[in-house]
C-alpha cells in the first residue's frame, strides 16, 4: 500500500504554488514558511484501574500577525507534530481570508479516546490544560473542538484554566476557550457553525453556476459534527442524500438517506454501519456514486492518487481539513472537477468561535438569526474575495484563497516591519 502523504508537506506544496504565482516578497515568505512556537507534553494519567499512563500532546502556534493564536484540538491515534504544523498553518490562511483577528494554532493529544472512560477522558484533558498552563490563554492562544473533540472537553479546559487563576480574574477569562456548551458561555450556533459555513459556500457556489440546489444529490464521508450538520442543511434546502462514509463503513440509498435519522442512529451506535434505510457499501463504491456534490468531512489525505480518478462529482466541498492531497488535487483538476478549498468551505468554525469570544469578552447574548446572519456575511465576502483572486491570476480556487490570505499577511507584516 503507497505511504499517506505527509500533511505538511501537503501544505509546503500548496504555499509554495501561491507564493510563485503572486510572487510573495521571500523575506515575509520565509518567516510564512515556518511556525512560531512548538509545544510537546508527556504527561501522567491515573486510569480507572488505578494504574499510570503517560500521554503525548501537541500545541503548534504557527502565526499571530493578525491576532491571538485561535484552533481546534484533536484527540486521534495518528496525531503527530507534522499533521499539528499542518492544521495550525492552515488555521492562519483561514482567519487571514475571513477577515479575522486570529493567528494560526493547532493542538492535540496522540491517542484513540473510544478506548477510555468519559471519567478518564476528564482526567485526561484536565492534565493536558495543566500541562500546556500559560502557552494557552484568552488573549494569547484560544483551542476549539475539533476530531473527537466537543463542547464537554472545552468546559472541562475552561474549567481547569480558571482554577488555575486567582478568583478575581476567572469570569474575565471563559473566552480561553470557544465551542463551548451554551449553559457555560458558548455561542448558540457554534455547533453547527462549520457545517453551516460549509453549506452558505455551496449556496454561492450555486448562485454562480446558476444551479438550484433544490433536487441535487450529494455524497458525505465523515458523519461527526460538521459531516452530520452538512447533510441536515443540506437536506433543507432540496438536497438529496445518496451516501455516507465514516469509520465503521459506508452505507448507500439512490432514493435518499434521511440525514436526521442517521444521524440518530449514529448518536446511538457510534457509526453509520448497519443503518437499516441503506445498503451496506464498500470504500470504492463510495467513491465512484455518481453525485453533483462530494463533502470530504472526515480526516485528511482520503481524495488521493487512488480515490480520485473514481469521483464521478462536479463539485467537492472540502469540509475536512487537508482532505486532497496534491496528486489528488492535479486529478480532480485534469477531470474538471470544481473545489472549494478547505481553508475557505470550512472557515464557519472559527467565525463562529470568533463570535463566540466576542460575546465572552463584552458579557453578551447574542440571538441565533443574528449569528448566522453575520456568518453568512462573512462567508460571503470571503467566497467573493478568492473568486476575484482566482480570475485575476487565472487559478483554482486553492491557489486563489492562498493568495488572498497571503496578501493580507504580506501587507500587515510591512506594515508594521520585522522587530528590532
Ligand atoms: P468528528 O470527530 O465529529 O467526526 C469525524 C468523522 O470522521 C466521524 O464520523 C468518523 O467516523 C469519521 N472518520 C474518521 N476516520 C475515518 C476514515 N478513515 N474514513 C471515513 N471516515 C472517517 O470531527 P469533526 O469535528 O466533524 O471534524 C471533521 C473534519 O472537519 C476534520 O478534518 C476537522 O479538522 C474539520 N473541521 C472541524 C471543525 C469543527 O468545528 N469541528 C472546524 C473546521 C474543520
Amino acid at each position: 500500500m503507497k505511504k499517506q502523504t505527509n500533511i505538511y508537506e501537503t501544505v509546503t506544496t500548496q504555499f509554495e504554488r501561491a507564493t510563485d504565482v503572486m510572487k510573495l516578497d521571500p523575506n515575509i515568505k520565509r518567516i510564512l514558511g515556518t511556525t512560531n512556537n512548538e509545544l510537546t507534553v508527556h504527561f501522567p494519567v491515573k486510569m480507572d484501574d488505578c494504574s499510570v499512563e503517560m500521554f503525548t500532546g501537541y500545541r503548534v502556534q504557527h502565526n499571530d500577525a493578525l491576532g491571538p493564536y485561535k484552533g481546534g484540538l484533536r484527540y486521534h491515534q495518528s496525531v503527530n507534530i507534522d499533521e499539528v504544523r499542518a492544521l495550525a498553518t492552515w488555521m492562519t490562511w483561514k482567519s487571514a481570508i475571513m477577515n479575522i483577528p486570529f493567528g494560526g494554532a493547532k493542538g492535540g493529544i496522540q491517542f484513540d479516546p473510544d478506548k477510555y472512560s468519559i471519567s478518564e477522558l476528564e482526567r485526561i484533558t484536565r492534565r493536558f490544560t495543566f500541562a500546556l498552563g500559560d502557552n494557552i490563554g484568552p488573549e494569547y492562544d484560544i483551542p476549539a473542538p475539533d476530531v473527537n473533540t466537543n463542547s464537554q472537553i472545552m468546559a472541562w479546559i475552561m474549567d481547569t484554566y480558571l482554577s488555575t487563576m486567582s478568583p478575581h480574574d476567572r469570569n474575565k477569562c471563559v473566552h480561553v476557550v470557544t465551542g463551548k456548551p451554551i449553559e457555560s458561555g458558548g455561542s448558540l450556533g457554534r455547533d453547527k457553525a462549520t457545517g453551516q459555513g460549509v453549506v452558505f459556500n455551496i449556496i454561492q457556489w450555486a448562485r454562480d453556476n446558476e444551479i438550484n440546489l433544490n433536487g441535487i444529490s450529494y455524497i458525505v464521508q465523515g458523519f461527526g459534527n460538521v459531516g452530520s450538520w452538512v447533510a441536515r442543511l443540506l437536506n433543507e434546502l432540496g438536497a438529496k442524500l445518496l451516501a455516507v462514509e465514516d469509520a465503521s463503513g459506508a452505507v448507500q440509498n439512490n432514493g435518499g438517506i434521511d440525514p436526521s435519522s442517521l444521524n440518530d442512529y449514529v448518536q446511538i451506535h457510534r457509526g453509520v454501519q448497519g443503518y437499516s434505510e441503506a445498503e451496506a457499501i464498500d470504500h470504492q463504491t463510495f467513491f465512484g456514486t455518481k453525485a453533483d456534490v462530494f463533502i470530504p468531512a472526515a480526516l485528511e489525505n482520503q481524495i488521493t492518487a487512488g480515490t480520485a480518478p473514481l469521483l464521478n462529482v462536479r463539485l467537492i466541498a472540502e469540509a475536512a481539513n487537508g482532505p486532497t492531497d496534491p496528486e489528488g488535487d492535479k486529478i480532480i483538476q485534469k477531470n474538471g472537477i470544481e473545489l472549494i478549498p478547505d481553508i475557505l468551505c470550512n472557515a464557519g468554525g472559527v467565525i463562529v468561535s470568533y463570535f463566540e469570544w466576542l460575546q465572552n469578552k463584552r458579557s453578551e447574548f447574542w440571538e441565533l438569526d443574528e449569528i448566522d446572519q453575520k456568518l453568512l456575511r462573512k462567508i460571503e465576502n470571503g467566497y467573493d474575495r478568492v473568486s476575484n483572486a482566482s480570475k485575476n491570476y487565472n487559478v483554482d480556487y486553492r491557489t486563489a484563497a492562498y493568495i488572498v490570505a497571503l496578501t493580507r499577511l504580506e501587507k500587515v507584516y510591512k506594515e508594521r516591519g520585522i522587530f528590532p
